[in-house]
């Protein structure tokens, strides 16, 4: 079995679900006691989150690219940056280190196939709905993104850095975020990407109302058919 490694932190509720799923996954495929090897080097989230906001993304790509060099010296053998956003300094961190890095838009983009997914609404934060880097790299597999209007795409950032990275859930946001998906579908939108790795903690993919993919877990699924490979 190969060694995962995860830049983890960002936030450490969703690097939760990236460690517990990617065992989980591994104990479903190899039976018995078996479980991932997983070198993890956690961040913490608050000098990120201010850099985010500052756009300052040559600042976080050094810490994402250090990051990455410490988990291939623990003896990482694929890099998994365990956040949507932080994609963003996907070629600092891929140039950093001569493991494989896992896109987790290319993770996302074969489970939207595999579910016939063809124009996907894409719920994230901010910079992932308003930059270019996540609605090209799917585009680059053959998936249109739409993402909710203005007034939405601010209250969603929101609902992520004020309460789904802190661990908050609440019926209202449950409720506010639905009403967005609703919108979606209206706009002919044929299925949901959960593009923050957090929204899973929030909403069940399994009771939306189109096919839906959960980014962490897509990535996640491509972390283990790597191990495993
Ligand atoms: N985990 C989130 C994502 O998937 C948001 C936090 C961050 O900006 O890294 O984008």
């Amino acid at each position: 079995m190969k060694t995962i490694g995860l830049i983890g932190g960002m936030s450490a509720e969703s690097t939760t679900v990236y460690y517990q799923l990617i065992n989980r996954l591994v104990r479903e495929r190899l039976g018995g006691l078996h479980s991932a090897q997983i070198a993890l080097w956690s961040l913490d989230f608050a000098p990120i989150a201010a850099l985010q906001a500052k756009d300052d993304w040559e600042a976080t790509g050094r810490i994402l690219a250090d990051a990455a060099r410490r988990l291939e010296g623990a003896g990482a053998e694929a890099i998994l940056i365990c956040a949507n956003t932080m994609h963003l300094n996907y070629a600092e961190v891929a140039g950093a280190v001569a493991a494989p890095v896992i896109h987790i838009a290319d993770a996302t983009a074969e489970a939207l196939k595999a579910k016939g997914v063809g124009k996907a609404l894409l719920l994230a934060t901010r910079f992932t709905m308003e930059k270019p880097f996540y609605a090209e790299r799917l585009a680059a597999q053959g998936i249109e993104t739409l993402t909710p209007d203005k007034a939405d795409r601010e209250a969603l950032h929101a609902i992520i850095y004020d309460e789904l990275v802190v661990g908050v859930i609440t019926d209202a946001s449950k409720a506010a975020v639905l009403a967005m998906i609703d919108k979606g579908r209206a706009a002919g939108c044929d299925g949901i990407v959960f593009g923050c790795t957090e929204i899973g903690l929030l909403l069940d993919p399994a009771d939306m109302p189109l096919p839906t993919v959960d980014t962490a877990v897509a990535h996640c699924e491509g972390a283990v058919a790597f191990a495993l490979s």
